[in-house]
């Protein structure tokens, strides 16, 4: 990364990113439309770091504020997701390769799940950036190290033994997924997704629409099924908390 540039750094819930902002050198808020957005350093880097709230227009709002309020040059967004696919578990880092919006559907005027107007379903996170930051959590997953942040009892409450990182699609809409119903329909139709949640396509489209690299970092939190609702709290708090902050250290 280079010093000069400026990266804003969003997660969805003050769990996401609060681990982020207490690190922060040098920090002033700033408060536009409902979001506080803190302004500092991490190391030599220049970070605004901001939670959007959930879903799809918050997100959205929010990465359109941090693009022309901070001409932010770049976008990493940190949070929590529901597993979908069976390979990846609870404790898991899913790294975007690309997201689709699963709740967007203009059919039979578009193909489903198209974006009218821009023609596009998959929106390409920067390729570089989102594997070294796979190099970055491998690293974390070492076990002497993974020790080191989150005592193996501690992981043992969540299930968690040797968590590892994924690449691939994430899909994004406006549903917390809390029923097998919901997390089987979703694999019917778009096999190949890894994870579900509620900001990332649309931090997505708009990074695009404005031409600005972007990643997405999706800690596991459930299994986006009838359980989701009781290990979400206390996982994010205890856990994804933080991975968020080390994977952050470690990009700069
Ligand atoms: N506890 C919050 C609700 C969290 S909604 C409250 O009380 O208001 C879930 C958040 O985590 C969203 O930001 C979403 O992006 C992500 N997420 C985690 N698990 C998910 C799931 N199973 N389905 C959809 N989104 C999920």
């Amino acid at each position: 990364m280079q010093a000069d540039k400026i990266i804003g750094i969003l997660g969805a819930i003050p769990q996401e990113v609060n681990g982020i902002i207490t690190q922060l050198k040098n920090r002033s808020e700033h408060k536009i439309g409902n979001r506080t957005y803190y302004q500092g350093y991490i190391n030599d880097q220049k970070v605004v770091v901001v939670y959007s709230r959930i879903g799809k227009v918050a997100a959205a709002a929010t990465v359109a504020t941090l693009l022309l309020e901070f001409k932010v040059d770049s976008i990493a967004f940190i949070g929590v997701a529901g597993g979908i696919h069976a390979d990846v578990k609870v404790g898991d880092v899913v790294v975007a390769k690309n997201l689709v919006q699963y709740d967007m559907d203009a059919s039979p005027l578009r193909p489903k799940f198209e974006i009218p107007l821009l023609g596009k379903t998959y929106f390409d996170t920067d390729e570089s950036w989102s594997k070294e930051t796979c190099d970055h959590i491998e690293e974390m997953f070492g076990l002497e190290n993974l020790y080191q942040l989150i005592t193996p009892s501690e992981l043992a409450k969540f299930n968690i033994t040797t968590p590892k990182v994924h690449y691939g699609t994430i899909a994004s809409g406006d549903q917390f997924f809390s029923t097998s119903e919901q997390k089987n329909n979703l694999q019917s139709q778009l096999p190949e997704v890894l994870c579900v949640e509620m900001e990332g396509a649309a931090v997505a489209q708009v990074c695009y629409e404005f031409g600005v690299p972007f990643i997405v970092i999706r800690t596991i939190s459930d299994n986006a099924n009838e359980e989701a609702s009781f290990s979400f709290q206390s996982f994010v708090e205890e856990v994804s908390l933080v991975y968020g902050q080390e994977i952050i250290n470690k990009m700069f």
